[in-house]
């Protein structure tokens, strides 16, 4: 039996050259966390050519929605960029992952930390109601290098705050912090520049990041993952240690660049 579901194509996005979203139908089958990711593909040649990504859409949402980089040479993206509505995708059966609010402590503040489409995941963990419910704040940080890749910035400044079930609770503790690293812009730097200078909680009017009341969500390149985790450590948060073991924050590996 094939491991993969196969969806329809409803929706492409092409934000500029290097970032699309892509929507699906959603089977009854598929059953996921939201924060988790599953591998999704194509065939080529008569097989499956498929990749993990981070489900981008929550788990309640009648469509699957995923947001993907564009590597020139990368045997998936170079050909999953011309996907078209109609197509068909293929999308793994068993979602997993560490990036789950299962696996986090009771806190005050979530931080969620992303780069690139490292963003993905939160797409579908700040539309979970029990995200609101568990925490006073929530913090979006999306670092990227130009202005032109802050995907989805309008869904997050003025979508999301008007929206009839979310509208009320992000606009009360949602607070989307977008950060450019080559480009002039209203908030610039790395987001592990931001959290070490402090200028970060400056900005937002939160407390230093500390082990009594935050708990942190990683979401970036490898470089980003290591370097961010090393901050929270040296602040004295853990980081939960396998699947079921909740701790301070969970990291997940989002590419591999
Ligand atoms: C748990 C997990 C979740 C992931 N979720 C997503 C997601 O939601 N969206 C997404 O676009 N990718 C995601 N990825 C990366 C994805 O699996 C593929 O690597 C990506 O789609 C490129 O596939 P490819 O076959 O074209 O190139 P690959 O051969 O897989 O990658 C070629 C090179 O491209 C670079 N690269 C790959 N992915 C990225 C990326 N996302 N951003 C920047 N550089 C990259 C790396 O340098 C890599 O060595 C995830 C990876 C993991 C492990």
């Amino acid at each position: 039996m094939s491991k993969f579901i196969t969806e329809t194509v409803t929706y492409v996005h092409h934000w500029n050259d290097s970032l699309f979203t892509i929507k699906t139908t959603r089977g009854d089958s598929l059953r996921f966390r939201n924060g988790e990711f599953a591998m999704i593909g194509i065939m080529v040649d008569g097989k499956p050519l498929a990749r993990a990504y981070s489900i981008a859409s929550p788990n309640w949402a009648e469509e699957l929605e995923f947001f993907s980089i564009k590597v020139p040479d990368g045997p998936l993206t170079s050909r999953l960029q011309h996907i078209q509505v109609g197509d068909e995708l293929l999308i793994s059966k068993k979602p997993t992952g560490t990036l789950v609010l299962d696996d986090l402590l009771p806190g005050k503040h979530l931080y969620m930390l992303a780069t690139g489409t490292g963003l993905a995941p939160f797409l579908s963990l700040c539309r979970d109601p029990e995200v609101y419910e568990r925490f006073e704040k929530v913090i979006l940080v999306h670092g990227v290098r130009h202005v032109n890749d802050l995907a989805y910035r309008d869904f997050f400044e003025n979508q999301l705050p008007n929206d009839e079930i979310f509208g009320e609770w992000i606009r009360e503790k949602f607070i989307y912090y977008p950060t450019v690293t080559r480009d002039e812009f209203h908030h610039t730097g790395r987001v592990t520049d931001l959290i070490k200078s402090g200028k970060l909680f400056d900005d937002i009017g939160l407390p230093v990041m500390n082990k009594d009341d935050d708990r942190v969500m990683i979401c970036g390149s490898m470089a980003m993952n290591a370097d961010t985790a090393a901050i929270l450590d040296e602040l004295g948060l853990t980081v939960s240690p396998r699947m079921g073991e909740p701790a301070d924050y969970v990291v997940e590996r989002a590419f591999v660049g």
